[in-house]
């Protein structure tokens, strides 16, 4: 088992058509992750803003790239709060940090705090991504689970349970990696993150697990190294 692991969610995962949250996923999600912290893991959590708005796309709505990267970044200060609102609700003890301040809402982002969090048992909600545009929430995953020293990241994606060597919704041929290398998912052009989070998280030694987690359980197997994603390592295990 884990004993540091920083959770990155998608905003999608929060949403489902039509809804920008969905409660009944907010409900769910905040009820595993409560028997996550009850195993006594640390768990910091960062979330996406794709639910709203993802710089790339307000491009093509005429919002000019930074601007729009800043409206996206928002955009996942909206999500941590709804993910916070969620945990409180089962009783978790929480903080939202974001990398860009906002005092009446959250605290800022200040890694020693947020490891006291931690060290607290308090599960820790990183909004805002890294605070600069032209980055993703993946890389942000990577830089904060760098900078806690988080043993891992899992990747919770929506509805496909790992990588393949195609898009298993498109290709019914398409075969899943149990384990690759950062090396791989470069020289093969898997879509996993971009190459910002992955070099971040090559270069730091961070493991990868990305697993589905719309099935109900799996981000506490995940927590528990007992899950059937695909594991992603620096070096060949
Ligand atoms: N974003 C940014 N800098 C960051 C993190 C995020 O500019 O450090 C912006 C970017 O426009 C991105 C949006 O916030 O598209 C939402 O994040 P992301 O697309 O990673 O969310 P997800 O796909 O995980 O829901």
């Amino acid at each position: 088992m884990y004993k540091r692991v920083l959770l990155k969610l998608s905003g999608e995962a929060l949403s489902s058509p039509g809804n920008s949250f969905d409660p009944k996923i907010l409900a769910s999600l905040a009820k595993e992750l409560k028997q996550v912290h009850e195993l006594g893991v640390d768990l910091a959590i960062v979330v996406g803003g794709g639910n709203f708005i993802r710089g790339k796309m307000a491009e093509t709505m005429g919002i000019e790239r930074v601007q729009a990267d800043y409206m996206g970044m928002l955009a996942t200060v909206i999500n941590a709060l709804a993910v916070q609102s969620a945990l409180e609700q089962e009783g978790v003890p929480t903080r939202v940090q974001t990398a860009i301040e906002m005092q009446k809402v959250a605290e800022p982002f200040i890694v020693r705090r947020a490891n006291r969090h931690l060290e607290k048992s308090r599960v820790v909600i990183f909004g805002a991504g890294t605070g600069n545009p032209y980055f993703s929430t993946d890389t942000t995953a990577a830089l904060r689970a760098s900078e806690i020293g988080a043993d891992v990241i899992l990747m919770a994606k929506n509805g496909v349970d790992g990588v393949y060597n195609a898009d298993p919704k498109i290709n019914p041929d398409a075969v899943k990696y149990d384990t690759l290398t950062y090396m791989d998912l470069i020289q093969e052009g898997l879509a996993v993150m971009d190459t910002t989070a992955t070099s971040m998280c090559m270069d730091n030694d961070i493991d990868l697990v990305v697993f589905n987690m719309n099935e109900h359980g799996n981000i506490l197997k995940a927590v528990q190294g007992d899950i059937t994603g695909t594991v992603i390592t620096k070096e060949r295990k």
